[in-house]
């Protein structure tokens, strides 16, 4: 059916809404695909919703290539699962939490692991049924603490949700390679750039998670790539570790007073004034900067932690958060602040300003204090032999030519310092600098957790019950739609790729002769018995110049012109990506679109 522009529900806009501040928000508004029903709330008009049926088409097509089947769920579901997962409680005000009218509480659903896994388990016993992928594409909600740059950020929005269960590590490796190769060519089919990144590193129990973001300034995510194709998150770059130094012919370490030094750079002021150091002077790199930090544990408690640094590097806890749960004995999200001053207090054997290393060991220098029960990490860089000023733990005293390995020890590293541009990637492909992107998409080796709070159990090969491993995987169905918006227009309006455009040709008829309709007509629907889908701008009392805009506006990759050359037996063709035209004779206009559309 030819979508005549006189019939389609659609008013566009000339004005930009006020709450927009990016541009896919601003032009799918006045392009008339959405309308804002609340705040991160969006109601899909007719051409919205055919942009998303396609991008919908495209995933749910290579989810199932890969075997995932498809299912779905209710949107509004019980507490309970979400209880045993702890989720119902650790969502916070992430949650929309309601009641029915017996005040039982319900939710609805940020995501659908507690539901898979139980269907799962509802259904299957048997190593024999394994492995199984399941998938949905169905709305989600999250009461986004700011819900911002319309679809992008929403309270509601579509998600693809998929779920693998595997036996074992190695099922699990292969189910996550299949959706990893299955989102490649989804975004490759949006024509969406993407980068994939890792999320965390390898000090989370070897969980492996990686996140396909789509590079743009308006992104909310940084991370850092290389030239030579290195990207992650900044949370899970890891450092090129030194080896160690031969410290055998160091000399000893020396304590030396350095009143009012509680900075490092009051430290390194006063270090070049106490004693040279050979040919160069002391940078903040020849110290040992000791911060201090306090977790907050899941039970609301807080534990100190102590960590070592370069001197000129400062402490990223975003970095310290993703890392720390190696060095801890608890599960779940654990949040890291700097200490306060109370926290401090509590500590004696910290003194602000001069602290310095053997918190949790004793240390053999002379006047550095002994053990005070702080769990001591330090940086990667810190390896046995490399030689520091740091504090004595002494008020008014640092320490000279403390050699890491023979002065003091660790109770492990942590990757903790600030990711600069320049620092180089871990994988020897060049140095760092630093892009922002959206999160596209989520891939996520979860393990036994759910499994193991919901009883996921199956019996193996021996009879014997064992716990499935399973994989979650995500793909924002809505935020797509925006990206693809928002990477693909100019000033006049969008530019859709041709494979989630609402149509593939826009007609305009531009003239006033009935002639002029007719042949519009006539040419929509032989476009669209060729297997076309074809927007006909069949307004009558419209000018051609608003038509056009609309055109622009509207961003179908091909718009063409039925007016002034009819009389010499042509029609226009314009491309709106390049703004090219070029004219072809009427009889020939089927297949020569016929071969613009499908030819890419
Ligand atoms: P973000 O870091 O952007 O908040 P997330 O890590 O919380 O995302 P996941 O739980 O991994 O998101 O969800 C899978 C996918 O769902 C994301 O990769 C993203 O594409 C999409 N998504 C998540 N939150 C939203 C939202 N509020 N609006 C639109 N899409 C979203
Ligand atoms: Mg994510």
């Amino acid at each position: 059916m030819v979508l005549r522009f006189s019939q389609l529900f659609l008013r566009t806009l000339r004005d930009n809404p006020a709450e927009a501040e990016v541009a896919s928000h601003r032009l799918l508004v006045r392009a008339g695909y959405i309308r804002r029903a609340a705040p991160g709330i969006y109601s899909w008009l007719p051409l919205g919703l055919k942009v998303l049926a396609k991008v919908e088409a495209i995933i749910r097509e290579e989810m199932l290539a890969i075997g995932a089947q498809e299912v779905h769920f209710p949107a509004l579901l019980p507490k309970e699962p979400y209880e045993a997962t702890n989720r119902w409680s650790e969502y916070g005000d992430g949650l929309f939490r309601l009641k029915d009218r017996k005040d039982a509480d319900y939710l609805l659903a940020p995501t659908h692991e507690e539901m898979f896994t139980l269907l799962v388990k509802d259904l299957y016993n048997s190593y024999k049924d394994l492995p199984v992928t399941l998938f949905q594409i169905q709305a989600k909600y999250r009461d986004e603490a700011r819900p911002r740059a319309g679809l992008l950020r929403g309270r509601e929005f579509i998600m693809k949700d998929s779920y693998s269960f595997d036996m074992d590590d190695d099922g699990l490796e292969a189910s996550y390679q299949a959706h990893r190769a299955a989102y490649i060519r989804i975004f490759e089919r949006l024509g969406m750039e993407i980068v994939i990144v890792s999320a965390v590193s390898g000090a989370m129990g070897g969980s492996k998670s990686e996140e396909f973001l789509h590079p743009t300034q308006i992104g909310e995510d940084t991370f850092v790539r290389s030239q030579g194709g290195y990207a992650a998150n900044v949370e899970a770059v890891t450092s090129i570790v030194p080896e160690d130094i031969d410290f055998s012919d160091a000399p000893a370490a020396e304590v030396a007073d350095t009143p009012d030094t509680p900075t490092i750079d009051t430290l390194i002021a006063a270090a070049n004034d106490i004693r040279s150091k050979g040919d160069r002077v002391w940078t903040a790199a020849d110290t040992l900067k000791n911060v201090v930090l306090s977790v907050v544990l899941p039970d609301g408690g807080r534990q100190l932690v102590v960590i070592g640094v370069p001197g000129d590097r400062s402490v990223d806890l975003k970095r310290v958060e993703a890392n720390i749960g190696a060095h801890l004995p608890f599960d779940g999200d654990l949040q890291v602040e700097q200490a306060s001053d109370q926290d401090l207090k509590r500590h004696l054997g910290l003194v602000k300003g001069y602290i310095g290393p053997g918190l949790s060991v004793d240390s053999r220098v002379l006047g550095v204090q002994g053990s005070t029960g702080i769990l001591y990490l330090v940086d990667p860089h810190v390896v046995n032999g490399t030689t520091w000023i740091t504090g004595a733990n002494i008020r008014g005293k640092h320490v000279f030519g403390l050699v890491a390995g023979r002065d003091f020890e660790w109770d492990g590293t942590i990757e903790a310092v600030e990711v600069r541009e320049g620092d180089l990637a871990p994988d020897g492909s060049g140095p760092l600098e630093s892009a922002r992107g959206i999160e596209m998409g989520h891939i996520f080796q979860l393990g036994r957790k759910y499994a193991e709070a919901l009883h996921l159990n199956v019996l193996d090969r021996n009879g014997k019950l064992s716990t499935v491993t399973m994989g979650s995987y995500g793909v924002g169905v809505t935020r797509a739609v925006a990206a693809l918006a928002e990477s693909n227009h100019d000033d006049r309006g969008l530019i859709w790729p041709r494979s989630v455009a609402p149509a593939d040709v826009h007609l305009v008829a531009a003239g006033r002769g009935d002639e002029v309709f007719e042949a519009a007509a006539t040419i929509a629907s032989d476009l669209e018995a060729a297997g076309l889908e074809v927007i006909y701008d069949d307004r009558e009392k419209v000018s051609p110049g608003v038509k056009f805009g609309d055109a622009e506006l509207i961003g179908v990759p091909t718009i063409l012109v039925v007016g002034r050359g009819l009389v010499d037996g042509e029609v226009e063709v314009k491309d709106r990506r390049t703004g090219t035209a070029e004219n072809v004779a009427v009889e020939d206009i089927v297949e020569h679109l016929n071969r613009v559309v499908r030819g890419e």
